[in-house]
């Protein structure tokens, strides 16, 4: 018998529900108003309607002459060539029969003008004032009309899209130069751990170089949050309590390292000196099974949410791929995840799996006939860092999963598509 048995540990679906329900939504005076061309990886936070029609007038979309279609039904024709028509110029007068206005890319098809025909279906010498036509073009070719791309007033992009630069190019066009956007989610890192020291630093055999706090900050900027780096903590707790008392006003915290069960793992000790409210404290996955979440209680402000994650680099990542990235996607309303499952053919078997679900670093790539293949990298040290950068993605091992033979089809999950660009 185990008197001190504890709860049953959640799985990554449970833990991440568990998270996202204990999160409440920003609030809409968390908003800002930001210049459009800086909101790439912005979620809006209103939507961005259209100021004018686009085109906004009939234009041509093609170097050539504007004719009118009954003009040109029988070629050769000779047309008398009575001006032009540049982009970002209005030609005023109004086209006759029997004649036709230069016009190019952009230009506004003038009043009276109802077909372009390209330059390359004329004939015309410089310095005389007519051109033949020698190919028949149909009525109203090459015109955009009006507001064929959008009206003025319809809803181009909608609350929650996270905005790309195609995104970006759209909203500009539609005339917008300012749109809402929900503002970023702050994460503080604090770095756990007497070994630690920063990149350039590392001169004894004993230190470790703090990958993990440059490696969380490059990933939550990357979804659309702002990392505050703080300063790393030894393994104290009078030091490490100090250092959350202090924490600035954040949204989530993040611990790295000391989420385990070794003598120096204080984290969870120190949070609940603190008065943590504990969520749950491991998750059946692998790699990075103690993984902390709660809420901290803060005088006379708002909550602050915890996440723990081991120190392992591999665990660390892993851990901030399934619970902080939809965390930020809850905070900033965002309309869609911003890590995309899919399913790849295995090109080399797997051995079956234990009890935990297991992210494997993979390669991702396609075959000659575009079907995504995967193998799992040799290295699956959850501190191996270096089959970490050479992998595309994970693939996912559920729970016992049995073994699986190549050619089998298995989940992953896909990096290096957070969808903004
Ligand atoms: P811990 O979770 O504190 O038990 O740490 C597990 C392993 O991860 C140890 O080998 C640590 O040295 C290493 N580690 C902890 N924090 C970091 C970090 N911020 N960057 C890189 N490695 C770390
Ligand atoms: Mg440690």
């Amino acid at each position: 018998m185990n008197a001190n048995k504890e709860k049953p540990m959640l799985n990554v679906d449970e833990a991440k529900a568990h998270i996202l329900n204990t999160l409440s939504k920003l609030k809409s005076d968390k908003i800002e108003v930001i210049d459009v061309a800086d909101a790439q990886g912005r979620v809006l936070a209103k939507d961005v309607l259209a100021g004018r029609d686009q085109p906004p007038a009939d234009s041509s979309a093609m170097d050539g002459y504007a004719v009118k279609f009954a003009d040109q039904e029988n070629v050769p024709a000779t047309l008398e060539l009575i001006g032009e028509a540049q982009a970002g110029t209005v030609f005023e007068d109004t086209l006759g029969k029997g004649q036709a206005v230069r016009i190019f890319t952009g230009g506004i098809v003038p009043d009276g003008a109802d077909t372009i025909v390209m330059q390359e279906n004329t004939t015309h010498q410089d310095g005389e004032d007519s051109v033949i036509i020698n190919e028949t073009s149909h009525l109203g070719r090459h015109i955009r009309y009006q507001g064929h791309d959008f009206k003025a007033g319809l809803t181009l992009l909608s609350k929650g899209k996270r905005l790309n630069s195609r995104d970006i190019a759209l909203a500009a066009a539609g005339n917008v130069a300012n749109v809402s956007v929900y503002k970023k989610p702050v994460v503080a890192l604090l770095s756990t751990g007497d070994e630690l020291v920063s990149a350039g630093e590392a001169t004894k055999i004993s230190q470790i170089v703090n990958s993990n706090a440059p490696m969380l900050a490059n990933l939550i900027d990357m979804a659309g949050g702002i990392a505050v780096i703080l300063d790393v903590v030894g393994d104290q707790d009078n030091a490490l309590k100090t250092a959350i008392e202090n924490i600035p006003d954040v949204d989530i915290l993040v611990t790295i390292g000391g989420a385990s069960v070794g003598d120096y793992d204080l984290v969870q000790g120190v949070l609940k000196e603190l008065g943590f409210n504990l969520g749950f404290w491991k998750v059946a996955m692998r790699p990075g099974k103690p993984i902390i979440f709660g809420t901290l209680p803060q005088p006379d402000k708002a909550d602050i949410t915890v996440l723990g994650l081991p120190g392992n680099p591999v665990s660390s990542i892993v851990g901030a791929y399934l619970f902080l990235l939809p965390m930020l996607d809850h905070l900033l309303n965002a309309d869609s995840p911003l890590l995309i499952q899919s399913k790849a053919k295995l090109t080399e078997a797997l051995v079956e799996n234990g009890p935990r679900q297991a992210y494997l670093r993979a390669g991702i790539s396609h075959d000659e006939n575009g079907q995504l293949i995967t193998n799992q990298k040799e290295d699956q040290d959850s501190a191996a860092l270096l089959s970490l950068s050479h992998s595309q993605g994970f693939i996912i091992r559920p729970p016992h999963a049995p073994k699986a033979a190549k050619g089998d089809l298995v989940p992953i999950m896909l990096l290096g598509n957070l969808g903004i660009y």
